[in-house]
């Protein structure tokens, strides 16, 4: 149920707060309770759901408060049975999430902020800045409203959709715990997944929590300047940097990251940018994808060759770096971020957001 933007969103409520608000409407305290249970645990988005509730609590509560779901502005499906949504909150800020299903599983890609500052060359996201960094809530609201509209159990969601999430770090965090939490969607740590573009001092903080929650870094260069002109955002942390400090993250945590490399033809994908990926990855712990670019409108940028990206994988793994070929899931809809919204033209005139400092 999409409520008025003047209600306040009665999830935004601690506990504490719950247990006064009840109070004052003449209720044991073992309603805010229930509330919370509703909301958090069996995640409802409507009063009426609330069946343990007397009538009139639930009027009263409806009279006050609301959930802020995102309203769906348009979706693509995929022919291989993805779905792609542009979604809206309250405030009219829109973001991309994409539910990918496969024998069973039901993977999400969720936005963790709306457009983004780093302005990868390759992303039609990075073309329009940032607008404003999510909340914890509305990254969670992007994994329900793909586990309702497929009506099935969510089994892993990978951050990798609009923004950095290293630079919302402490929302994603949260967004993090909630998914894992065991009263709420319960899908374990591994199957959470931050895709950062290699923002150092989140890496750091993230090789500091107990969690097992799964890295995957953007990479798409091993090459400096290359590096440089693909993802300019992250200049300032260059790649010696950047392999020390998965060096060290991976002595920390014992956990393999990933490393995302989105092959472009002629940009990435020479036998200079091989030699210097294999030296990046060769002998520390790693897991390379490789992924041929998806075309983005009006882009200079182009895939490599099926063939390209077959020979990366064969000397990659030559030198004993786990590889994967990463098939790009719907080709045939706008799957690379940014593209439906751009296709729909909902970017309101952004209003520029900050990042935490990185
Ligand atoms: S690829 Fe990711 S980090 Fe880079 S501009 Fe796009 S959304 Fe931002």
């Amino acid at each position: 149920m999409q409520g008025s933007t003047t209600h306040r969103d009665i999830r935004s409520l601690s506990v504490d707060e719950l247990t006064e608000l009840v109070r004052t409407l003449g209720q044991p305290a073992f309603r805010a309770k229930q509330v919370f249970e509703w909301i958090h645990q069996k995640q409802v988005t409507s009063f009426d759901d609330m069946t343990n509730l007397p009538k009139q609590l639930r009027l009263q509560l409806s009279e006050t408060y609301t959930f802020h779901v995102p309203t769906e502005l348009a979706s693509q499906v995929s022919r291989d049975g993805s779905r792609k949504y542009l979604l809206e909150f309250a405030d009219g800020v829109s973001v991309e999430t994409v539910g990918m299903p496969s024998r069973k599983k039901l993977a999400v890609c969720i936005s963790t902020q709306a457009g983004c500052a780093m302005g990868c060359a390759f992303c039609a996201t990075g073309m329009h800045g940032l607008t404003r960094s999510l909340t914890a809530q509305e990254m969670l609201d992007q994994v329900l409203h793909v586990a309702h509209d497929f009506n099935e159990r969510v089994t892993s969601v990978v951050f990798m959709g609009q923004g950095e999430p290293f630079a919302n770090y402490t929302e994603t965090m949260a967004a993090l715990r909630k998914l894992n939490d065991p009263d709420g969607l319960a899908i374990g740590a591994r199957h959470l997944t931050v895709s950062t573009c290699g923002i150092i001092p989140g890496i750091r903080r993230f090789s500091q929590i107990p969690e097992q929650f799964t890295l995957a870094v953007s990479l798409h260069s091993a090459i400096q300047t290359t590096r440089n002109q693909l993802m300019p955002g992250v200049k300032k942390f260059t790649l010696l940097r950047l392999h020390e400090a998965l060096q060290e993250y991976t002595e920390k945590t014992g956990r393999r990251p990933s490393y995302e490399y989105a092959m472009i033809d002629g940009v990435n994908d020479t036998n200079a940018e091989l030699d210097a990926l294999v030296d990046f990855c060769q002998g520390t712990l790693c897991h390379v994808n490789l992924i041929q670019l998806n075309n983005v409108a009006d882009s200079p940028l182009k895939p490599s060759a099926p063939e390209r990206v077959e020979s990366f994988q064969k000397r990659l793994q030559m030198h004993g770096v786990e590889t994967t070929i990463r098939a790009s899931r719907g080709n045939d809809i706008d799957a690379a971020c940014g593209q439906l919204k751009q296709r729909f033209r909902v970017l309101k005139d952004p209003v520029k957001g900050s990042n935490e400092e990185l």
